[in-house]
């Protein structure tokens, strides 16, 4: 007879870190902010997610990632939640998040509360974002649009390449 073995909170965290985001892939959902909580209390577990922002096309392929990871641990008994109430932002990202992404050369997302967007009447698009090559400030933007909706695309004139940057949520 099968033995129902408990399973820990942070066992399940751990097997999420191993969920890697599709978009990015040095970054795991949890070091994304992307995984919220997780619910044992209840049969089954919840596992609470949201979004990067509405209508991200990658949710749908981290939700199947979380299933496929669960279902390889022999978990069955679980459901995942998309969770709204509050949005997420690129203040979720831990330091060390931000700072794979800038190794993997994209521009990190700056902390949203030093935008002071309405002191200055600067929109996002005129910020200075560092050059996550070679640190340089003379970088331009050439799309509001990278790879996908959520990078904006750069370029640097310090070491003439171009560059993704993560935008601030
Ligand atoms: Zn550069």
């Amino acid at each position: 007879m099968a033995v129902k073995q408990p399973i820990s909170k942070a066992t399940i965290w751990s097997w999420l870190e191993e969920v890697i985001d599709p978009e990015i892939p040095v970054l795991n959902v949890v070091e994304m902010g992307i995984v919220r909580d997780v619910v044992m209390d209840e049969d089954p577990i919840v596992i609470k997610i949201t979004p990067t922002y509405s209508g991200c096309p990658a949710m749908n392929a981290i939700e199947m990632e979380i299933h496929k990871k669960m279902r390889e641990k022999g978990v069955h008994s679980f459901k995942v939640v998309t969770d709204f109430k509050e949005s997420w932002t690129t203040d979720w990202m831990t330091e060390e998040a931000k700072q794979k992404l800038k190794e993997y050369g994209i521009a990190p997302p700056e902390k949203t509360e030093e935008e002071g967007d309405f002191l200055t009447g600067l929109k996002n698009s005129q910020k200075i974002v560092p050059c996550p090559h070679c640190d340089s400030l003379e970088t331009k933007l050439q799309s509001e649009f990278g790879s996908t909706a959520c990078k904006s695309q750069y370029y640097c004139h310090g070491c003439e390449q171009p560059f993704e940057h993560f935008k601030c949520i």
